[in-house]
């Protein structure tokens, strides 16, 4: 083929692209249509339906990019032009039902209700709202569908007029070209509202202090909104303490030890549509170690404890970039969620062997060795001694706490288990520095999505599993990148 003939099909291509792209301005006004979804179902069957729709001022998301090209999360939201058939917007997101259904409650039969909202632009004209489920191998299925007319007076159009305290931490420019990041305060006392300020402040820095945000920090706006509760704190059920906040936020969520997330979607997506946002991140007042993160839906992350700096980026991780838990050693409640044989949706793990085959193929390091050696299984027995140490100190706590021991009891408890923890720790060490000439590589590397055998991670160290310097690996950097690209450009 000569170059002027490819030249004209690189252009008769580039047309078709061009002309394929939905235009923001043909279907959609300059504001947000909130669908409040109710799931319910089990590991077998599920259902989806419309609680209530909410008409919201703006629309806060890049109208250059309508169609999701990312493939990820087990659901998408998928809307169609009734009069053309035409798909106009599409979005892909995880949920907490999502997670439900892979728990052994779930697989014995026991039902559960959640509430997940989803928004997108105001439709014009009337649309088809379709929800997509996948099954075990990843495959979409529709599972919910309705018509939409966005004149229709039963869509909630209340004034969003900020009544909480809203704190610009960080302000750069338009939210449609920018990521608009909504930092939700939670288990913040009345009396607490500039220590929320000086946390948003603290975790802006954080957050732009890892790499790709610190390069991209230009692109971002970050505003705090904090509606304060009752009490400080979180619940936290296995040491029977409760306290009332405002999102109703817990650990032991799906009755997972660190596990925390907030089941009140509905409270939290209002309170967040006082100001533009794109992603919301929930700032937990509390000192425990604990955090989550969905595709799509939000991070919640506690604020003071020694690990926070690591749990809030990697659960953002998470809900921004819908990265993967890289890490195959911790309790986790799911059963199967990476099925054999299916390679999963999550851009920085994979199942496959052949270089040919792997999403990150073009980042691997030349000449690396397949799978990547590491001394994978000296440090897996290191990691079950970490997880035995863990198991007996949550033993103790429970125990102190039914005891009704007094907090300096279970600091020193906790202060036994932090030095035995240490000497394991430093055995690790020891074995990292056999391998040090993999540490800085691309390659595959057996262990991550909860399974030590089967499934590979780019890197040794991540923020997914474990870095010591706070940072992604490569893979995640370029997923979080593109990410951010959808938003801004
Ligand atoms: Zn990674």
């Amino acid at each position: 083929m000569n170059k002027i003939v490819m030249t004209l099909l690189m252009l008769l291509v580039a047309l078709s692209v061009a002309q394929e792209k939905i235009q923001f301005d043909d279907y959609f006004i300059n504001q947000a249509l909130r669908i409040d979804l109710y799931q319910f179902g089990d590991a077998r069957e599920e259902f989806a339906t419309i609680d209530q729709m909410y008409r919201e001022a703006i629309w806060p998301g890049n109208p250059n990019h309508l169609i999701d090209p990312f493939n990820n999360g087990s659901y998408e939201v998928k809307v169609y032009d009734i009069a053309s058939n035409k798909l106009i917007y599409s979005h892909g997101f995880s949920c907490i039902f999502a997670e439900y259904r892979t728990t052994t409650p779930a697989i014995e039969g026991v039902k559960r209700v959640y509430e997940r909202s989803v928004r997108i632009p105001y439709p014009k004209r009337p649309v088809l709202f379709v929800v997509e489920s996948r099954d075990k191998k990843n495959m979409l299925h529709a599972i919910f569908t309705q018509k939409i007319d966005p004149s229709d007076y039963h869509i909630i159009r209340e004034t969003t007029l900020p009544h909480d305290i809203i704190y610009p931490a960080l302000q750069n420019g338009d939210p449609h070209t920018c990521v608009d990041l909504v930092f939700i305060g939670e288990g913040y006392g009345v009396d607490e509202k500039e220590k929320f300020k000086g946390d948003c402040d603290r975790y802006v820095e954080v957050l732009f202090g890892v790499e790709p945000f610190k390069s991209h920090k230009d692109k971002f706006n970050v505003t705090g909104v904090l509606r304060p509760s009752p009490e400080n704190g979180m619940d936290e059920p296995r040491q029977q303490r409760y306290k009332k906040t405002t999102l109703n936020a817990s650990f032991n969520a799906l009755d997972t030890d660190r596990y925390l997330l907030t089941e009140e979607n509905k409270l939290m997506r209002a309170i967040a549509s006082q100001v533009p946002y794109d992603a919301i991140i929930i700032l937990a007042n509390s000192e425990r170690y604990g955090g989550g993160g969905i595709y799509n839906d939000y991070a919640i992350s506690t604020v003071d404890n020694e690990r926070s700096n690591m749990v809030f980026p990697h659960e953002f991780g998470h809900s921004f970039a819908g990265l993967a838990d890289e890490y195959y050693s911790s309790d986790v409640a799911y059963n199967d969620i990476y099925p054999k044989g299916v390679e999963p949706l999550e851009p920085n793990i994979t199942a496959y062997l052949s270089p040919g085959q792997v999403k990150w193929q073009h980042l691997l390091s030349p000449g690396i060795q397949i799978p990547t050696e590491y001394g994978k299984d000296a440090l897996d027995s290191l990691q079950l001694m970490k997880r035995k140490i863990r198991q007996e100190e949550r033993k103790e706590l429970e125990a102190a706490a039914a005891k009704k021991a007094s907090d300096k009891k279970r600091d020193a408890i906790k202060k036994k288990f932090r030095s035995q923890m240490k000497a394991v720790d430093d055995n690790i060490e020891a074995i990292r520095e056999q391998y040090t000439d993999v540490y800085d590589k691309v390659g595959l590397f057996e262990g991550a999505g909860y399974s030590a055998k089967g499934l590979y991670r780019p890197m040794v160290y991540c923020l997914m599993i474990y870095h010591p310097e706070n940072e992604f690996c490569l893979v995640c950097q370029e997923a979080i990148k593109r990410m951010i690209d959808f938003y801004s450009e």
